[in-house]
C-alpha cells in the first residue's frame, strides 16, 4: 500500500505554513507527501487543514471533509484526519457530526498527527522518527512564506481569530532568520513575511514592536532578494517600516494593510482603533514617502448596520485613493465575537450589491493603472512556465492575489528565461489584472 499523504490547505496563507511544517514532520517520518487540493484518492491518508475565518470557509471545509468521507468508503482513501482553525472551534460538533474522519486536530498540532499516523496505521517497515520542526515547501521553490507569529492581541469586533489562534506569540529573531537562511539555502528568493498582525511582531517577546529589527536581520541574507510584507495594521502603523523601504532595496515597495472601512462610526464599532481621518492621513503620508509604493488593502461591505450613506462614503474613497490592489468581503456574522452581538442589518442581496459595485470600481481603477504601465520596464521574477508563455511578478506583486506578468515564448526569443529568475521585461500591453509584457536580452 501506498504510503502517499496529500495535504489539502484551506484558507489563508498562515494555515500553508503550517501545511508545510506537518508536512516537513511526516516526510521525516517517511511519509511521501504532496499538496493536491483538487486530488482525492488514491493516497494513504488525506488531511484536511480547515480555516473557520468566514461562513464561506466554513462551508468550504465541510464541503471538502464530506467529499473525502465519500471516497473513503468507495476504498479510495484509508484515512482521514481533519485539523486547524476549525477544529480549534467546532470540534465536539464534528466529531458527533461527521464520524468517518479518523481523528481530529487543533492547529499546529504536526507533532500529533506525526505520531498518530506512524502508531495507529502501524508504519510497520519505518524506523520511528523523534519529531524535528522543519518545512517542506508546497510554494514554488523561490518563494516561501515566513511565519513570524501567531494569533493576535486585537479585538476586532467581527474577528474570531483571536478565539481560534489565541494572543499574539512572536518567534524570535534568531529562528527567523534561521529558518529563511535554511529556506535560502533550498533556493528561496522572496520571503513573504506574515503573521494575523505582521507590525505587532515583537511586542510579546523584545517589549517593543521588532518588525524593523527583524527585517535588517533578514536583509543580511546573501541570496535572499526580496522581502515583502503582508497583513500589517493600520493603526500605530510603525512608520520605520517605510524609512526602510527606501533604503533598503531587498524590502518590496509594497504594502499589503487591511483597512476593513473608511467610515468612523463602523470604524469604532469594528474596534478597529482609529478613525476614518487618521486612515487617510496614514494611506497619504505612505504614499508621500513612497509614491511608487503598490497599496493592497481590503475592505468589509454590509457590516452590522452599515448605512447606504457609510458604504457611498466607503465607494468614494475607493474611487478617489485608486489603491493599486483591492479585496472586499461581505460581512458574516461569527459566533463568540463582539458583533455577533450586533444586528446582522445588511440582508444578503444588499450585501452581494454592494460587493460588486465596489468590485467594479476597483476593477476600472486596476485596468488604469496597469494601462499607465506599458513602455515602462520592470524586474520580474519568473514563476512558472506555461504553454505559450512564462508567467512573473513584479516587486509590486504578491503571488496569488496580485498582477501577473505574461511573457509570451514567441516574444522572448533573445531572453534566458528560467523558472525562479530575475529578469528585465517591458510591459507591452495590460488588462485589468494582468500585463504583458516582452523580456529584455541579458546585457
Ligand atoms: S487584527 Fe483584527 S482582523 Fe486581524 S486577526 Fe487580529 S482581531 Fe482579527
Amino acid at each position: 500500500m501506498s504510503l502517499k499523504i496529500n495535504i489539502i490547505t484551506l484558507g489563508c496563507s498562515k494555515n500553508l505554513v503550517d501545511s508545510e511544517f506537518l508536512a516537513g514532520s511526516l516526510q521525516k517520518a517517511g511519509f511521501k507527501i504532496e499538496f493536491d487540493n483538487e486530488k482525492k484518492t488514491g493516497f494513504y491518508a488525506v488531511i484536511i487543514n480547515t480555516c473557520g475565518f468566514i461562513d464561506a470557509a466554513k462551508e468550504e471545509a465541510i464541503d471538502t471533509i464530506l467529499s473525502i468521507c465519500e471516497q473513503k468508503k468507495q476504498g479510495n482513501v484509508q484515512r482521514i484526519i481533519v485539523c486547524g482553525c476549525l477544529i480549534n472551534r467546532y470540534r465536539n460538533e464534528l466529531q458527533k457530526e461527521i464520524i468517518e474522519v479518523d481523528a481530529y486536530f487543533g492547529t499546529a498540532q504536526w507533532k500529533e498527527i506525526t505520531e498518530y499516523l506512524q502508531k495507529t496505521l502501524a508504519v510497520a517497515n519505518l524506523t520511528y522518527q523523534i519529531f524535528e520542526e522543519r518545512r517542506f515547501l508546497s510554494t514554488p521553490k523561490h518563494y516561501a512564506y515566513l511565519k513570524i507569529s501567531e494569533g493576535c492581541d486585537r479585538h476586532c469586533s467581527f474577528c474570531a481569530i483571536p478565539i481560534i489562534r489565541g494572543k499574539n506569540i512572536s518567534r524570535k529573531i534568531e529562528e527567523l532568520v534561521q529558518e529563511t537562511e535554511v529556506l535560502v539555502k533550498q533556493g528561496v528568493k522572496e520571503i513573504i513575511l506574515i503573521a494575523q498582525d505582521t507590525t505587532y511582531y515583537g511586542v510579546d517577546l523584545y517589549g517593543k514592536r521588532a518588525l524593523t529589527n527583524l527585517i535588517k536581520e533578514l536583509a543580511k541574507i546573501k541570496d535572499l532578494m526580496w522581502i515583502r510584507l503582508q497583513y500589517t495594521y493600520p493603526n500605530q502603523f510603525p512608520m520605520e517600516i517605510i524609512d526602510l523601504m527606501k533604503t533598503e532595496k531587498k524590502l518590496c515597495r509594497y504594502i499589503d494593510m487591511p483597512l476593513q472601512h473608511i467610515n468612523s462610526s463602523i470604524l469604532r464599532s469594528m474596534k478597529r482603533q482609529i478613525t476614518g481621518e487618521n486612515t487617510l492621513k496614514l494611506v497619504e503620508k505612505i504614499r508621500i514617502l513612497i509614491p511608487e509604493i503598490a497599496f493592497r488593502t481590503t475592505f468589509i461591505v454590509g457590516y452590522c448596520g452599515e448605512t447606504k450613506q457609510q458604504f457611498d462614503e466607503l465607494k468614494t474613497f475607493v474611487k478617489e485613493m485608486k489603491f493599486d490592489r483591492m479585496g472586499a468581503f461581505k460581512y458574516s456574522p461569527q459566533e463568540g465575537t463582539e458583533a455577533y452581538l450586533l444586528e446582522d442589518s445588511v440582508s444578503e442581496m444588499e450585501k452581494e450589491r454592494r460587493l460588486n459595485a465596489i468590485t467594479k470600481i476597483q476593477q476600472a481603477i486596476s485596468y488604469e493603472k496597469n494601462q499607465a504601465k506599458i513602455g515602462k520596464v520592470f524586474t520580474v521574477l519568473i514563476d512558472r512556465e506555461e504553454l505559450d508563455y512564462f508567467v512573473g511578478r513584479t516587486e509590486f506583486d504578491s503571488p496569488e492575489v496580485d498582477n501577473e506578468v505574461l511573457m509570451y515564448k514567441s516574444k522572448t526569443s533573445n531572453a534566458c528565461l528560467t523558472v525562479g529568475s530575475f529578469i528585465l521585461a517591458k510591459i507591452i500591453d495590460a488588462l485589468e489584472f494582468d500585463l504583458i509584457a516582452e523580456a529584455l536580452p541579458e546585457k
